[in-house]
């Protein structure tokens, strides 16, 4: 069985400065991640900001099938020839699951387009995320919905494009309602957004959260690799004879 080969991104800085992050994630949240997921079919790797290469090093992105990106207060400090390489491995079919927020990531707004741009509260508010893609691969073992006790708000608008596919819409105790799952493919690669996952709450701990992160990662492994381009195509068929 070939095994996907997932790398977890992390900007790793607030486990290392922040102390009540440090509480929840001693380890970092990509680690947490990690164990969470771990699975036979899954060949795990971790990737932080302050790694050489910023953790991507040519050998490590070249064969990863599905990268996982957390980022938060450093969007700003990676390197825009990184996010570049990126982007395109992602259009050469890698996929990319882009976690909480990673919205406002120089790689998520250049795989989108958008500003990623939204409302946003910390009061330690309950969520409740409502599956409205019952069929979807990345919402199997659901159900109607599921509720996470304390998370950060985050609430339309939520710039985004148009033809993403939202499979949960989430409701806050507070009132907002947000896509808090969203999917998109550009060139042939597969991308999800989800909202959970605030770095002072154990939200990477819930299994619901986990089942839906491990059902994007076989959801988004790449079907094959191939460079775009933009041939010149001869006729196949005679034209005007
Ligand atoms: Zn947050």
């Amino acid at each position: 069985m070939q095994k996907i080969k997932v790398t977890i991104w992390n900007e790793f800085r607030h486990e290392k400065n922040q102390e009540a992050c440090k509480k929840v994630y001693p380890e970092g949240l990509h680690v947490a991640i990690g164990k969470g997921i771990a699975a036979d079919d899954l060949e795990i790797r971790y990737a932080a900001l302050d790694d050489p290469e910023q953790g991507l090093p040519d050998d490590v992105l070249n064969t990863t099938d599905v990268l996982l990106w957390w980022g938060h207060c450093a969007h700003g400090e990676v390197r825009d020839d990184i996010v570049e390489k990126v982007h395109k491995r992602v259009l050469e079919g890698m996929g990319l699951i882009v976690l909480h927020s990673g919205h406002m990531s120089k790689i998520f707004r250049k795989v989108t387009g958008c500003s990623g741009t939204l409302k946003w509260r910390e009061e330690n508010e309950r969520e409740r995320l409502w599956n409205i893609a019952p069929t979807h691969p990345i919402t199997q073992g659901i159900g109607e919905y599921f509720e996470i006790p304390h998370e950060e708000m985050y609430g339309e608008y939520f710039d985004i494009p148009k033809d993403g596919n939202v499979i949960f819409i989430a409701h806050f105790e507070g009132g907002n309602v947000f896509r808090a799952g969203v999917t998109f493919e550009r060139g042939y690669g597969k991308i999800f957004y989800f909202q959970p996952g605030h770095e002072t709450f154990p939200n990477y701990y819930q299994p619901e959260v986990l089942t839906v992160i491990s059902n994007a990662v076989r959801w988004a492994k790449p079907v094959f690799f191939k460079e775009l381009s933009c041939p010149n195509s001869p006729a196949i068929d005679k034209i005007g004879k």
